[in-house]
């Protein structure tokens, strides 16, 4: 057996914090990535020299564990808080949605339903999630805020996020979405954050980091199986055949792929039971903006995608070679045609719609399209979600399960990854500790 070695499957944020936090203890590491580079979700390409997110990503106030995160690596210079809008589509146009007076002025919503939304959004802001698991967030809200809101507002909102599952979402994942967005609202208005230059940099100082720590990072390694014996871990074995000696593994990959990894009769059933979303980004760059707006939530039945995020409404053109960003994107159940539809077709048929919704946009500015999809963007979230929540010790002696699925009510943003990496970290060590214990009773 390997000297205290923990093999970490897994090189996204919560793998590699993980690792980080394991090393720093001297426990030896090995870090596994299938991919050819460190990141997970958080992957990129470059614009203008720059590295930009291929899924979009800005880090709320209220995210203290990245940001200290971002501060030990000595990359608190590149992390900038940005003035963010937010705007709604609707009548050929957007509509600022980011304060209390812009709901106010929203002429789409008789002055009664403004004024309810405003005092409903206050009431599930402020509400305790833990009673509404099992309650659904469209019934909250439509009660909250009333029937035209609940169709013009929040419904495209929530199958923008959920697709065809809009149904089973429950409230507490909704309340956890109005605290997180309030994070951001100041007096001088809501403010983002954005690491300048990409959060590759992250990942490119994580790596440094935790090769100056001793870790064993190896990307282009996929990992087969866990090798289990007599109920614990005795290590892992590689795609290809190679086989490493551990104490521990830590599964840091997405929850439905773990099942194949472990021999069928030591599986636990919830890790199978949580079904999955995923995403579809298509970047578009311009030489100049479609709006005033950061984040502007289409609410436009024509349109065939969520949300519309000009990135260079937050993160300045001038990171960019003058270059103007924007994503349009959606998310989208396994079985939605967007999961298997041809990306390029895609990209022609929501810039075209946008066009006719929105007429400060037109096709003929688009410069360049990139296109990206996940089939696993986050966990699908439904009632009662809480009760099947897999524990991060499995059960396998020496199997830690530290995977997005097990983020709840709040949203699985990088900052409860890094929260749930150091979780699981103090599961590994504390059964160093218990183990040490009985070898000395045992002595
Ligand atoms: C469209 C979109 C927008 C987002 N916006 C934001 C945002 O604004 N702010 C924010 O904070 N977060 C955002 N996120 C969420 C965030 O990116 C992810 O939740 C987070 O990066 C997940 O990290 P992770 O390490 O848990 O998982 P992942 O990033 O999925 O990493 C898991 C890694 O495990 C590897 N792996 C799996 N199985 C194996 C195996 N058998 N062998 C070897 N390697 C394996 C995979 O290759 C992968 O690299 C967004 C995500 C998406 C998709």
């Amino acid at each position: 057996m390997g000297e205290g070695r923990t093999v970490v499957i897994g090189g996204g944020i919560t793998g590699c914090v993980v690792a980080l936090r394991l090393a720093r203890t001297g426990r030896a590491v090995t870090l596994l990535e299938r991919s050819p580079t460190l990141g997970g979700l958080v992957v990129s390409f470059e614009i203008g020299g720059t590295p930009l997110e291929c899924f979009y990503h800005h880090v709320f106030p209220n995210e203290r564990d990245i940001l200290r995160l971002i501060n030990e690596l000595d990359l608190g210079p590149d992390f900038k808080w940005f003035r963010s809008s937010v705007g709604v589509l609707r009548d050929q146009q957007i509509w600022p949605f980011s304060s209390a007076t812009d709901l106010l002025r929203f002429k789409p919503l008789p002055f009664v339903d403004r004024v309810r939304t405003g005092i409903g959004s206050v009431r599930l802001t402020t509400s305790d999630w833990r009673w509404f698991d099992r309650m659904q967030a469209r019934e909250w809200l439509r009660v909250a805020t009333g029937d035209r809101v609940m169709d013009q507002i929040w419904g495209p909102l929530l199958r923008f996020k959920f697709g065809t599952a809009d149904a089973t979402v429950p409230a507490s994942w909704m309340a956890a979405r109005f605290r997180q967005r309030a994070s951001a609202w100041t007096l001088r208005g809501e403010r983002l954050g954005y690491l300048r230059g990409g959060f590759r940099k992250l990942f490119d100082a994580l790596t440094v980091e935790l090769e100056r720590l001793g870790v064993d990072v190896r990307t282009s390694t996929g990992v087969d199986h866990v090798d289990v014996d007599e109920g614990s871990v005795r290590g892992v074995a590689l795609v290809g055949g190679e086989s490493i000696e551990a104490d521990d593994v830590v599964y840091a990959g997405q929850l439905p792929q773990l099942a194949n990894l472990i021999p069928e009769a030591q599986r636990d059933p919830r890790w199978s039971k949580i079904g999955r979303l995923g995403a579809v980004c298509v970047i578009v760059e311009m030489d100049r903006p479609i709006s005033k707006t950061y984040w502007t939530n289409v609410c436009d039945a024509n349109v065939p995608f969520g949300a519309l995020i000009e990135h260079t409404n937050l993160v300045g053109p001038e990171n960019y070679s003058g270059k103007r960003i924007a994503y349009l994107s959606r998310y989208f159940t396994a079985d939605d045609p967007l999961a298997t539809d041809d990306l390029d077709e895609v990209a022609k048929r929501w810039m075209s719609a946008l066009a006719d919704a929105l007429p400060s946009f037109d096709v003929s500015q688009v410069n360049a399209v990139h296109n990206f999809r996940t089939p696993y963007a986050a966990p699908l979230v439904t009632l009662g979600y809480r009760q099947g929540i897999p524990p991060i010790e499995s059960g396998i002696g020496g199997l830690f399960v530290a995977t997005t699925a097990q983020i709840y009510p709040e949203d699985r943003g990088m900052n409860e990854c890094v929260k749930l990496a150091k979780e699981a970290a103090d599961h590994v060590l504390a059964r160093d500790t218990r183990s040490v214990r009985r070898k000395a009773a045992v002595g």
